[in-house]
């Protein structure tokens, strides 16, 4: 296991093999975005690299375009897991350093892309400054199950409902790594603004689908939609604090009469003051919603 801080923004954590007997095995590589902590994943092999999400700073993104040059990585195609600017704005900065690599998303996902992004854009570029995006760059609908990369085979799956409605994941079977997009999220409150009541029971049912489908598969590592640095736990472990914080948070806001308690026991649960943001947004959405 590898961790090492790379520049103010980012930090890269882990790179993991699994040699098959007769071939290579790819590697999955978590870059982190300190300052949201959502993650992208570089897939390579030996020459050729898959990105999966792009993450959100100029910055950051430059990351990625930094490590897959410095390892001399010729980038095929990025993937991106679900229509939320903090996995997909990089995009931008990431073309424009490799303007041939396909840019690709699960066809709901993309459809999603259209109608969503333009708005995020819009509320976000003033606010992020010189970090945010020149342009949006919108993918092409990918519409297999699989793809390969040096002769391996890498699966996307859809669902319906992650913090968002359309999302997707990916597994690597050669590294027996997953990658879950923002269907699970580590050690860090999961984003609850952009779903209501009925869709987070969906979130959780697609959480068993998930736990399921990693036991099925002999999945050993996730890598989750955000992290918080150095707390890499289990799979089913990471599914667990999730489907924790989704219930601690519907409690909260069901047993509350206002904004400010529902916050105030959701904290109780997850006192970190770097994420009360996190909190209080999906709050908020849930009360101006009127549920
Ligand atoms: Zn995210």
């Amino acid at each position: 296991m590898l961790l090492k801080f790379i520049g103010k923004t980012a930090l890269i954590i882990g790179t993991m093999s699994f040699a098959a007997s007769s071939v290579q095995a790819l590697e999955v590589e978590m870059v982190v975005g300190k300052k949201f902590s959502s993650t992208s994943s570089i897939i390579h092999g030996a020459s050729d690299a898959v990105v999966i999400d792009a993450q959100m700073l100029n910055s950051t993104a430059q990351m990625i375009v930094d490590d897959l040059k410095a390892r001399n990585l010729n980038l095929k195609a990025v993937f991106i897991t679900h229509a939320h600017p903090d996995h997909a704005f990089g995009l931008d900065v990431i073309t424009r350093a490799y303007p041939d690599a396909q840019i690709l998303a699960n066809p709901a996902v993309a459809q999603s892309f259209r109608t969503q992004m333009p708005k995020f854009l819009g509320f976000l570029s003033k606010k992020l400054g010189d970090q945010a995006p020149s342009k949006l760059i919108f993918p092409t609908a990918f519409s297999g199950s699989s793809f390969e990369l040096e002769g391996e085979k890498i699966e996307i799956r859809y669902l319906t409902q992650g913090d968002t409605r359309n999302t997707s994941w990916f597994h690597v079977p050669s590294a027996k790594t997953a990658i879950a997009g923002d269907m699970v999220y580590s050690n860090t409150p999961a984003w609850t603004a952009d779903s209501n009541p009925t869709e987070r029971a969906e979130w959780l049912q697609n959480l068993s689908i998930l736990e399921n489908s990693f036991n099925a598969l002999g999945v050993e590592r996730l890598i989750p939609g955000h992290i918080e640095a150095g707390d890499e736990l289990s799979p089913s472990e990471m599914i667990a604090y999730t489907a924790t914080y989704l219930n601690v948070f519907s409690m909260a806001v069901s047993s509350s009469k206002t904004p400010e308690e529902a916050v105030e026991i959701v904290f109780k649960h997850y006192p970190n003051p770097k994420t009360k943001r996190v909190i209080e947004r999906g709050v908020k959405h849930y009360f101006s919603a009127g549920h």
